[in-house]
């Protein structure tokens, strides 16, 4: 099945609005089996039209989002009934809803927005409860004879409007047309702690040769999502190969980002923790504070950036400094191992490394990173690491792989080192 996006709004070219409906549409399809075969942007105005009628030429489903409002640009729903050779009729239970809607807020409904209740004969209504443009769907036997044959449905710019209306209006009638009765599947693979280059290296080759499987790759944060659609039989050939060659480094297979499945596991055990951090400045906590819950998990954190704060507040002894820098094992393990006492935590993650662009040595160039992670009543784990680059970059891949640690010690999983 064919699916095109038509997306409209001149903010959106301005670069003023992010397309981030597209984005949406992109992922909840593909979780239906449905790759978007191709989206356009167009400005408000009569551009819409052509936009419509030359994607559903090529497509057997058009969703089209936007000007659905009451201005004179929103024409999305006009030119679709021109389109479609549809006289448009007065609905009232769109009537019923827009005075219902202003009531409500005390006022009156004007004659602009009374346009939103015209409906072109024979397209089906979806109730907008967030706003005041209903959605349209017009099945592909409807209008006049046309060359192309293509379901369209026209939905509110707005996101909050829209998601509802694709959840609730738009996947179920695409889940009815798939073929099969949707057997096609999509698993998402989150590998963290490798390059998509030795993921490639190291199962593409058998990938490839299942049949009917579609593979991607996807880079984020620190991740890469090994993203496998197809057959359920396929998928799960292709997820039982993955997961032999990296199961240790899998870290969800929901698209759970590594600071949820952190949370998850430290609530589930019960446990705290604390982190220490200097060069990250605060991005492990913040990013374990990020997921909801996390106050029963995350009580301290210390930001402690000069050597002389290391020592105050963490009680890293002075010599450490002298003996081996700031960047060493033993200032790492030190930060740690001061975390967990001073919080009473179970586990205590700490950081210290040269983010740049100054201060590297032929010793410790700019990009390298000790990590510890301290627990208690078991040994401290330290990691080396070397992320050279930008310093958003280094804090992001520090975080994930001091996440990662504490990820593998709450799963049971050795470390990498
Ligand atoms: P309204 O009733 O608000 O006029 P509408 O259906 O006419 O709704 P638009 O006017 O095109 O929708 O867009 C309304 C607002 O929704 C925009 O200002 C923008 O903030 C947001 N919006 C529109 N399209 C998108 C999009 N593709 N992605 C993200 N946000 C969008």
């Amino acid at each position: 099945m064919r699916v095109e996006l038509v997306n409209t709004g001149t903010e959106l070219l301005l670069g003023d609005t992010i397309n981030t409906n597209a984005a949406w549409i992109g992922q909840r399809l593909a979780a239906l089996g449905i790759q978007v075969a191709r989206q356009t942007i167009v400005p408000d105005g009569a551009i819409i039209r052509t936009a419509i009628a030359e994607a559903a030429q090529r497509s057997d489903v058009v969703l089209v989002s936007g000007g659905l409002g009451p201005t004179n640009d929103d024409l999305t729903r006009e030119s679709t009934a021109e389109l479609l050779k549809l006289p448009m009729a007065l609905n009232d239970g769109v009537m019923a809803h827009l005075n219902e809607y202003f009531a409500k807020r005390g006022k009156p409904v004007s004659e602009a927005t009374k346009r939103q209740a015209m409906v072109p004969t024979g397209a089906s209504v979806m109730p907008n409860p967030f706003g005041t443009a209903p959605g349209l769907y017009f099945p592909a036997t409807l209008g006049a004879p046309l060359s192309w044959n293509a379901h369209i449905f026209l939905l509110p710019g707005p996101p909050r409007e829209l998601k509802p209306m694709i959840e609730n209006e738009v996947e179920p009638r695409l889940r009815e047309w798939l073929p099969d009765g949707a057997s096609r599947r999509v698993l998402y693979l989150k590998v963290t702690g490798v390059g998509e280059s030795d993921i490639v290296e190291a199962v593409e080759k058998q990938l490839e040769a299942i049949a009917g499987l579609d593979l991607g790759y996807c880079i984020r944060g620190g991740d890469v999502d090994v993203r496998l659609a197809g057959p359920q039989s396929a998928v799960d050939a292709g997820a039982a190969i993955v997961r032999a060659a990296f199961s240790d480094c899998i870290t969800s297979e929901d698209r759970r980002i590594i600071e949820e499945v952190v949370v998850q596991l430290l609530t589930e055990r019960g446990e705290w923790l604390s982190t220490a951090e200097s060069c990250t400045g605060g991005t492990i906590a913040s990013r374990i504070t990020d997921v909801s819950g996390s106050s029963r998990v995350f009580g301290h954190g210390w930001v402690t950036y000069a050597n002389e704060a290391k020592q105050q507040h963490l009680g890293v002894p002075a010599e450490l400094f002298e003996k081996h820098g700031a960047v060493s094992e033993e200032v790492a393990r030190a930060m740690a191992e001061g975390a967990l006492k001073h919080s009473g935590a179970d586990h205590a993650l700490s950081v210290t490394g040269i983010a740049g662009p100054t201060g590297g040595t032929a010793e410790k160039p700019v990009g390298t990173v000790w990590i510890a992670l301290a627990s208690k009543n078991t040994e401290t784990w330290t990691l080396k690491r070397f992320y050279p680059g930008a310093r958003d970059r280094f804090k992001l891949l520090t975080s994930q792989a001091a996440l990662d640690l504490l990820r593998r010690r709450l799963s049971g999983i050795a470390r990498r080192l």
